[in-house]
């Protein structure tokens, strides 16, 4: 239920935000643990995870299912099936069965998974043990993200992450491959790849732009695009070390002068960057990678069916999941009061841990540069708010309330990096157009008013 990431920060990293991060050096012998300092998680056995998941089985773990023998259980029974085929025709897997209810064959009423119970948190499949959690290369370790399709990420609940080494430890010796410091670093732009070090000296700037105080997400998140784009169009060949990290603070310092609270201007997106926005929002509201997404030729039509009425953009919206009504498209593009009082810390904090876990770019997002990869995780802010009007819309509302922007984070997150829908042609060329454009930043402004 997660990638696995592997990828730590060298020490002696010139961090001018070093204490956003906390690295367990000791542990698997040499192997560096990156956690993020801003998060807390526990799970609260809410079970929307071994709801909405599709869990795809090794053939060795499908093998241990099947000596657990859970048709002698009279909780599970001879008559139903615990291993599915999964995924599409042309690219079969294996899966854990769902019920007819959507629940995972092994969820307990009780909210718990009766693998765990019976036979030990080590005899789940893998995927089940490391959900929430996402595993990326950073050189020499590996830096952990985590992913907020899951509410007590999105609520902050829960124990400190900095304090849950132990946990973590076990879980990377798991996932993390051997080769781990064989991974190359991103490239930052196509064909500049840059040595660990100072890739993640480009991190640490966006870092610190979005964890500045001075500004309201929107400001930091528009500053951030500024200094990205300057940097699309430079090269690093001659500009290493600390020369870099000079270089990085003065468009960061620019970036600051250019866009502030008081100066930020709300000008309409374009039509043709509406619909290319609708189209990728439209994405993300679907749920390509939930057990219940109709596979095979039906649900291929479907999908072509919803992307014709996002891209036009007119009457209503589909009901792509329960939790949306049909709601004018229109209604959507008024004014819905600005952010609620919470969303800049939740947006923030959901941004940072996106960062600082590199689950943004390189083998964590469809191997895309660090530029592409950072504006693709931009885009999930006007995203975030497109659904979010749209859930407060179904409910008859006119003004967002947290509530709206927390359930919206939770199903844009569930597909960034996870579904392959992404990681195609059609989406990035999305993005590299918006940006062409220079639409992005005007996206954001429009949707957060
Ligand atoms: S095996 Fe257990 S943890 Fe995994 S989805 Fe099923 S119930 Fe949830």
């Amino acid at each position: 239920m997660s990638s696995w990431s592997h990828g730590a920060q060298p020490v002696g990293f010139e961090s001018a935000n070093r204490q956003a991060f906390f690295v367990d050096e000791k542990s698997m012998a040499g192997l560096k643990v990156e956690l993020p300092t801003i998060q807390n998680w526990s799970c609260h056995s809410c079970s929307g995870c071994c709801r909405q998941h599709a869990i795809e089985v090794t053939d060795e773990e499908r093998q241990r299912i099947l000596d657990q023998r859970w048709e002698d259980d009279e909780a599970v029974g001879p008559d139903q099936p615990t291993i599915v085929a999964g995924g599409p025709i042309w690219n079969r897997s294996q899966r854990l069965a769902h019920r007819a209810d959507g629940a995972c064959v092994f969820l307990a009423d009780d909210g718990l998974c009766r693998i765990h119970a019976k036979f030990g948190e080590e005899a789940k499949p893998l995927a089940c043990r490391v959900y929430p959690y996402a595993f990326h290369p950073t050189g020499n370790g590996v830096t952990v993200s985590l992913r907020f399709s899951c509410p007590s990420v999105v609520g902050n609940r829960g124990k400190e992450i900095a304090k849950q080494t132990t946990e973590l430890r076990k879980i990377a010796r798991a996932v993390v491959p051997k080769n781990l410091t064989d991974w190359p670093a991103p490239e930052i732009s196509p064909g500049q790849r840059p040595d660990w070090p100072d890739f993640r000296r480009f991190v640490e700037a966006l870092d610190t732009t979005l964890a500045g105080s001075d500004a309201s997400i929107t400001v930091r998140l528009l500053r951030a695009l500024f200094w990205i784009n300057l940097v699309s169009e430079a090269r690093f060949d001659a500009v290493k070390g600390s020369r870099l990290t000079e270089f990085l603070g003065l468009i960061n310092e620019a970036a600051a002068g250019e866009f502030t609270d008081e100066t930020i201007e709300t000008k309409e997106p374009t039509g043709l960057a509406k619909t290319q926005f609708r189209l990728l929002a439209g994405q993300y509201a679907r749920r390509d990678t939930a057990v219940d997404l109709e596979s095979g030729w039906r649900g291929h039509w479907q999908r072509l069916r919803y992307g014709v009425r996002f891209a036009r953009g007119r009457g209503l919206t589909p009901r792509v999941q329960e939790c949306f009504s049909e709601v004018p498209f229109e209604s959507l593009e008024q004014p819905f009061g600005g952010l609620p009082d919470g969303a800049d810390e939740l947006l923030t904090r959901y941004f940072r841990v996106k960062i600082q876990g590199l689950a943004f770019c390189g083998p964590a997002y469809y191997s895309v540069p660090l530029v592409e990869g950072f504006r693709s995780l931009v885009l999930i802010y006007p995203s975030v708010f497109w659904l979010a009007r749209w859930l407060a819309a179904s409910e008859e509302r006119k003004t967002l309330a947290l509530n709206d922007v927390e359930r919206a984070i939770a199903i844009a997150d569930h597909h960034h990096g996870y579904s392959p829908a992404f990681g195609l042609r059609g989406f990035r060329s999305r993005v590299r157009l918006l940006a062409r454009m220079d639409e992005i930043g005007r996206l954001c402004a429009w949707y957060a008013r």
